[in-house]
């Protein structure tokens, strides 16, 4: 049993049973993190709650369009009373409320990141910086607890007739009981510290609901002096000219939206007239947001129709721009479009497309200082090169924004400039994929091309792996993996020397014999030159990195083992020749260079103590030699 509230307490709530159930212990730990790493903002409790009701405000509006018996009641609001004596502040609204098993699940758990990350996040943040983590946390119920010792949530969930009441003193459980309110909806209602006596001022409260949630379209009043005044400006942001809003509005408004807590890299605002009228308000985060894309692909911006929200997940802008946040609102679809009109209806493809290509536009100009650019690629590059994967109609312009690493120039450059670097003779595109960005340039895979003074493009997202192949060419070049593009090498390299071909001849048939099945082939390259030994991928398969990670993902890979080419002019690759000329056995040494050629491509080995004792033994003797 976990202890009861300190009753009875005049103003407070009667400790009277109800069902009791213990918080997740990621609440638990969560509860402690919120109230002690925010402690210095703590105003920001409204800003969460008030933030909470309008959503849920938004929520049964969109939901009562196919379901009457949620209709929202004239004069909807979200409603704000201190009282001073009883220290009791309640935030009330009109919104879709919640049933008991809501209650439970929306107020006992956490749906979205878990504990440990927010508060690994708590600890990179400066105290200022981290009011915003509870927003993109989904943790912002909670900050109630910074200011208030328990908590009651009464709720009615539109539709229904039931209420509940929620109650806790945020320190290991919360009880649910039976409850009554008139009307569906949801008051939260804070039994404050001792020290937050300030938020029961009325002026207090509406300086904070100004300055974090003015642009909030439902009216918000405070109660004071025997009545409700209205406590924001209500009018939507985005409708205003761009002269009547202030930058800080804003970012305000961008935070709210994005649940992010930076300032955008790009504010994106305009109204669109003609065969489409619609006006946006979107914004490019200047920094990736925690767990970015790994859960949702489609786009969160949100669909208005005049002001009203109507729903964020109308995939306004396609997946590969998901990042962009913010507001479209439009004349040409009715206020009460449902969600089976919104798939239907031409009206969003015709806004998707200005959408998307006035982001791009965007994106195009923002892309000529180089320095700015490169911190937004940074940030958002490998979402967008997913668009060059896999949206026919933007991947050639996509091609065009994306940068690239590569392994001669320093920075980031571009497809087109790598083209007019191109050597003379030179046909294809080249580009490694790899994981380990410090390591890739160093990779034996490049030391051919190096030498012969050909660029190569390195590729480390996981999604390089499939858009070069997808793209095809650009400007008329073929993209070519170096693991796959051998045979264009001999253009520009010296063919082999008689007496380097007769000692592979002998070579190669005895390190396939070594080997068996664990290559496919042994062949002579001279792409290389100062390993002895790479891998290549056999035949036209997928390279050896995509391999990688379709097993890594649990997807079947061909099963066709790799190539092991040899360095002909390397002294370890003579001595083996010598050797099996003089009759020896070369097996244990093919096995050592095939595992070396495995652990330079960043593979694991198939059975690591069978190469340590081949080394070991091979050392051994060398050593021995020696003496
Ligand atoms: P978030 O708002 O990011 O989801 P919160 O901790 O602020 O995280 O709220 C958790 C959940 O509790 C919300 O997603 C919502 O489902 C529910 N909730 C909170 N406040 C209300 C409210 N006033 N009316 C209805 N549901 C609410
Ligand atoms: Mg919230």
């Amino acid at each position: 049993m976990v202890d009861q509230p300190a009753g009875p307490d005049a103003g407070r709530p009667a400790a009277t049973g109800g069902e009791e159930h213990a918080f997740s212990a990621e609440v638990g730990r969560l509860l402690d993190l919120v109230v002690h790493a925010l402690y210095s903002e703590r105003e920001i409790f409204l800003r969460e709650l008030v933030a909470n009701a309008a959503d849920a405000t938004d929520r049964r509006r969109f939901e009562a369009l196919t379901d009457a018996a949620q209709a929202l009641p004239e004069g909807a609001k979200v409603r704000i009373e201190p009282d001073k004596d009883a220290r009791r502040l309640t935030i009330s609204d009109d919104g879709a409320g919640m049933s008991k098993e809501e209650l439970a699940r929306n107020l006992g758990t956490i749906a979205r990141s878990g504990t440990r990350a927010f508060g690994e996040e708590l600890a990179k943040h400066k105290p200022e910086e981290r009011s915003g983590l509870i927003g993109q946390f989904g943790v912002g119920f909670y900050a109630a607890f910074m200011v208030a010792d328990h908590v009651d949530v009464v709720s009615r969930r539109a539709g229904t007739d039931e209420a509940w009441r929620w109650s806790s003193d945020g320190k290991g459980s919360f009880t649910l009981s039976p409850a009554t309110r008139e009307q569906p909806g949801t008051d939260i209602i804070l039994y404050m510290k001792e020290d937050a006596d300030e938020f029961l001022d009325a002026w207090r409260l509406e300086a904070i609901v100004r300055k974090w949630a003015d642009h909030i379209a439902w009216p918000i009043t405070i109660h004071s002096d025997g009545e409700d005044k209205a406590a924001n400006a209500g009018t939507a942001l985005w409708r205003k000219p761009r002269s009547e809003v202030t930058e800080e509005q804003l970012t305000e408004f961008y935070r709210h939206v994005s649940h992010n807590f930076d300032t955008p890299w790009a504010t994106l605002h305009w109204h669109a007239e003609g065969t489409i009228d619609f006006t946006a308000l979107l914004f490019i985060p200047g920094s990736r947001p925690f767990e970015f894309g790994e859960q949702v692909r489609e786009s969160r911006v949100r669909l208005h129709v005049r002001r009203m929200f109507i729903t964020d997940d109308a995939a306004l802008l396609p997946p590969w721009l998901r990042f962009v946040q913010g507001v479209v609102d439009t004349e040409d679809l009715p206020l009460n479009v449902s969600r089976e009109m919104l798939q239907a209806t031409p009206v969003l493809a015709r806004i998707r497309k200005a959408v998307t290509n006035r982001v791009l536009n965007e994106l195009r100009t923002r892309a000529k200082d180089a320095e700015s650019y490169a911190g937004f690629w940074e940030n958002f590059g490998p979402v967008v090169k997913e668009g060059i994967w896999d949206d026919a109609e933007y991947r050639t312009d996509l091609a065009g924004l994306a940068r690239f690493r590569s392994s001669t120039e320093e920075g980031w450059t571009t497809l087109a400039d790598y083209v007019a670097r191109m050597k003379d003779g030179q046909e294809a595109i080249y580009y490694l994929t790899g994981d380990n960005p410090d390591t890739l340039p160093a990779s034996p895979q490049l030391e051919g091309f190096k030498a012969r003074g050909i660029e190569v493009l390195l590729l480390t997202d996981p999604v390089d792996s499939f858009w070069p192949e997808r793209l095809g060419t650009f400007e008329g070049k073929p993209l070519r993996s170096v693991s796959q593009s051998h045979a264009d090498l001999e253009k520009f390299e010296a063919p082999l020397s008689e007496g380097e071909k007769a000692e592979l001849d002998t070579l190669l048939p005895a390190l396939k014999d070594a080997l068996g099945d664990a290559v496919s082939e042994v062949r002579g390259s001279t792409r290389l030159v100062s390993s002895a030994v790479v891998l290549a991928a056999a035949g036209h398969g997928p390279d050896l990195q995509l391999q990688r990670l379709l097993r890594r993902s649990g997807q079947a890979v061909p099963d066709q083992a790799p190539v092991l080419e040899v360095n002909p002019a390397h002294p370890l690759i003579r001595d083996l020749a010598a050797r099996v000329a003089r009759g020896e056995s070369v097996t244990d040494t093919a096995l050592i260079l095939l595992d070396i050629a495995r652990i330079q491509e960043g593979e694991s080995l198939k059975d690591p103590t069978a190469f340590a004792s081949r080394l070991t033994a091979t050392l051994t003797h060398v050593q021995g030699g020696a003496a």
